[in-house]
């Protein structure tokens, strides 16, 4: 960042943040700012007002700076800090895993609507789904969670520790279905519900992503590489095996992505297929049963 060291005064130290992110295009740069003060002093942002006339102590002062530089970097304001919320709790997050968003929540309302006793989410991340779901439903379940990648499958432990969790649930290193036979306790039994929000963005669309997220959330998590649908073709492949009778698969989709998920989904033989759509109005979430 050009310019002077920055401010222990805080209303400039504010002010030249702002000024900084919004020439970098961060979308928006007051929220944000206020957000890393509030951090930078150690307190609640609710609090922050109290103290927007007053100082700060150096080491204060270089913490909001380091944190200001990374947002014009355009790092999102959820790696900087560590967490993120998502269906009224704080989960930690990091740059191995995708942040949940809140677009998200649309799935965990359509799989409460029905009761479970047995949930796998494939492609876990933060874990935001599964133990979102096993913390939401009245009765116990248990779950499963499937993460290829080991620093993701980390965040995800790190979640599962700091919720109470009656039954925790598993946390398996695997690619979609291989191997989870050897993750569960007694042989393999099927599922009442399979979930997952897969990387669904095609190779194609990358490079038109924001910076926030093409240049600091993991590729694994958002693109598969090639078409954006190969996660759909792997998770339909086995829910015939893994699913109950009548059983529920509940997966996240790009919001262009309804017809050709519906055609994954109607060749593998699922019924009552449905598209439903995020807070948004756009289409966000496919469902269907075995
Ligand atoms: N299941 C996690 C989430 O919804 C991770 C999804 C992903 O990495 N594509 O946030």
């Amino acid at each position: 960042m050009t310019g002077e060291p920055f401010s222990a005064d805080i209303p400039s130290a504010l002010s030249n943040a702002i000024g900084h992110m919004r020439a970098a295009g961060v979308p928006d740069p007051v929220r944000d700012a206020r957000i890393l003060l509030a951090r930078a002093i150690d307190q609640p942002i609710d609090r922050l007002a109290l103290f927007t006339q007053g100082t700060m102590s150096d080491r204060q002062a270089r913490r909001f700076a380091d944190d200001v530089r990374r947002r014009v970097n355009r790092e999102p304001i959820s790696l900087i800090t560590g967490r993120k919320d998502f269906y009224g709790r704080s989960f930690a997050v990091g740059p191995a895993v995708l942040a949940p968003r809140p677009e998200t929540e649309c799935l965990i309302e359509l799989a409460l609507a029905e009761r479970f006793e047995r949930v796998l989410d494939l492609g876990t991340g933060s874990g935001c789904i599964l133990f979102t779901l096993l913390l939401e439903q009245r009765t116990p379940a248990w779950g499963v969670g499937v993460e290829k990648c080991p620093d993701a499958l980390m965040v995800a432990m790190e979640n599962r520790d700091d919720f109470d969790l009656a039954v925790p649930p598993v946390l398996h290193r695997g690619d979609w279905y291989s191997g989870i036979e050897n993750a569960l306790p007694d042989g393999f039994p099927s599922f009442n519900l399979i979930v997952s929000n897969p990387p669904y963005i095609a190779a194609s669309e990358m490079a038109g992503l924001e910076p926030e997220v093409r240049d600091h959330e993991p590729d694994i998590a958002l693109t598969d590489g090639a078409d954006g649908l190969s996660a759909y073709r792997e998770i339909v492949s086995g829910a015939p095996k893994y699913l109950i009778p009548g059983g529920r698969i509940l997966v996240e989709i790009g919001h262009m992505q309804a017809d050709a998920v519906t055609g994954i989904f109607r060749a593998a033989g699922l019924h009552d297929i449905a598209v439903n759509p995020d807070l948004d109005g756009r289409d966000r979430v496919v469902s269907a049963r075995a």
